[in-house]
């Protein structure tokens, strides 16, 4: 077992790790950039190092600082979190050159996933079923427009590199096609600097549903279940739910078994998430995350299983401790994501926490770094807070929300929470009656 992790993250997620670590016995360095000097993770880490300035680029995705960071700690692993170098091959390559274990997959099974294209194609090596669409790159408007005379209007353009709901463009007819093209392309390009994109068959009304797996590398693999995270704005989720509350047990273990199936294949090593559109009963992969996903909590309050633990005990050459029949789902777990946003426009809201008093009670798990006094620096993703609730029953699990909801009380700033306030008054919240185009709707005819 490691003696040593160093976390490369901030907020939440850095929290999250630090906690895992702490209960495993394992000592914890932060580290922060300049405009995180006062954050909790610096605060509960055993040390801590300054990597470097605000811009993210200077610090958080700054390797030559993380690895000196390592160096001077002695660290002998890095988790990632999510977002910053969690999907990042080089990364991991160059800790591991390094003798410093990174905590997820090989680099080789990063990019594989990483690149859109090369992972649809081996979703259909391992025998995942994908979205129609093209076989690879699309270079020209002919090109295009003759895939989606075959497949069918509306197609959708995607970022091979695409990531964080960037880089997509919806074509309905051959007229759109030639700007959805150009858009996709010049979006795909300012934000990985990587233009080339593809084409899938746009489905209407998709629910957005994902796998996680686990692996040990070794060519054991389970599968912790679904997770519905339908309820999105601009293709980022916003409401997640565990298990997927529109599909039966009996189609959950079907998919599940595809999916630990195809990771015991790979002998993919660490946590990851199969995301799929489902439409009509039938699942589409969409693309793999090589990572712990924001979402996970829902999971973890489902089966009563730590994802970070198995994470950390898999990267130290531990065979997985889980079997796929020991693992159960009980009840019903919902999290929302709490943004220092403007619930009505999303405008970032970042500023001096004056007053803060979370949620508690049975059945409610906060993940958050935030306390009251506290600075959310303007920097970086808006998200200050995952509540999670779990109940016997989705009906349960709702009441639960609603109450944990309206006790929660951050001033100071803007939250999204004044929209959870509303969404779970909403008829086809309640009644799970919804799509991943539902909460797009719902705001454009719900504007103040
Ligand atoms: P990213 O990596 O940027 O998150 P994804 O491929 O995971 O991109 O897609 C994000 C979201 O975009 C999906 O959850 C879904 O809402 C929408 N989307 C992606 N592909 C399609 C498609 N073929 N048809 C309809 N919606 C899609």
């Amino acid at each position: 077992m490691f003696s040593k992790v160093l976390i490369a993250n901030r907020g939440e997620i850095a929290l999250r790790i630090l906690r895992a670590c702490k209960e495993l016995g394992i000592q914890t360095v932060a580290i922060y950039s300049t405009a995180d000097r006062n954050a909790m993770h610096v605060r509960l880490a055993d040390e801590s190092v300054c990597i470097g300035p605000p811009p993210a680029k200077d610090s958080y995705l700054n390797i030559p600082s993380i690895l000196a960071a390592c160096e001077i700690t002695g660290a002998d692993a890095v988790h990632p979190g999510y977002g910053f170098l969690s999907e990042n091959a080089r990364f991991a390559r160059i800790l591991t050159e390094h003798k410093i274990t990174f905590i997820g997959p090989s680099s080789h099974h990063i990019e594989i996933m990483g690149d859109k294209i090369t992972a649809k194609k081996t979703a259909v090596e391992l025998g995942i079923p994908v979205v129609p669409g093209s076989d690879g790159e699309i270079k020209t408007a002919d090109e295009a427009k003759a895939l989606a005379a075959e497949i069918g209007y509306p197609v959708i353009v995607k970022a091979t590199a695409g990531g964080g709901g960037r880089g997509m463009k919806v074509a309905h007819n051959d007229l759109e096609m030639s700007t959805a093209l150009g858009t996709a392309r010049t979006e795909a390009k300012a934000a990985f600097g990587n233009d080339s994109v593809y084409i899938e068959k746009y489905l209407g009304k998709p629910r957005h549903i994902e796998v996680q797996v686990m692996g040990d590398g070794q060519g054991n693999a389970v599968h912790l279940g679904t997770r519905d995270c339908s309820l999105q704005r601009r293709h980022q989720k916003v409401w997640e739910e565990a298990t997927a509350p529109t599909i039966a047990p009996d189609e959950t273990a079907r998919i599940g078994e595809i999916c630990a199936a195809a990771m015991r294949k790979l002998k993919y090593s660490g946590a990851g998430t199969v995301e799929f559109l489902y439409e009509n009963g039938e699942f589409y992969f969409i693309e793999m995350n090589t990572r712990l996903q924001v979402e996970h909590p829902v999971t973890e309050r489902v089966t009563n299983i730590d994802l970070v633990y198995e994470q950390i005990r898999v990267a130290a050459g531990e065979p997985l401790s889980l079997k796929q029949d020991e693992i159960v789902f009980m009840g019903h777990a919902i999290e929302v994501r709490i943004n220092a946003e403007d619930p009505q426009t999303f405008a970032p809201s970042p500023g001096k926490i004056t007053y803060y008093h979370p949620a508690g009670g049975v059945g409610v798990r906060i993940d958050s770094a935030i306390y009251q006094g506290y600075v959310i620096p303007p920097n970086y993703d808006s998200l200050i807070g995952k509540l999670i609730v779990h109940g016997r029953t989705r009906a349960e699990c709702l009441q639960r929300l609603k109450r944990a909801i309206d006790e929660f009380v951050v001033d100071g700033v803007k939250t999204t929470l004044p929209l959870f306030q509303r969404l779970i008054r909403e008829p086809d919240i309640i009644a799970g009656n919804y799509d991943i185009h539902w909460l797009e709707k719902y705001l454009a005819a719900n504007k103040v």
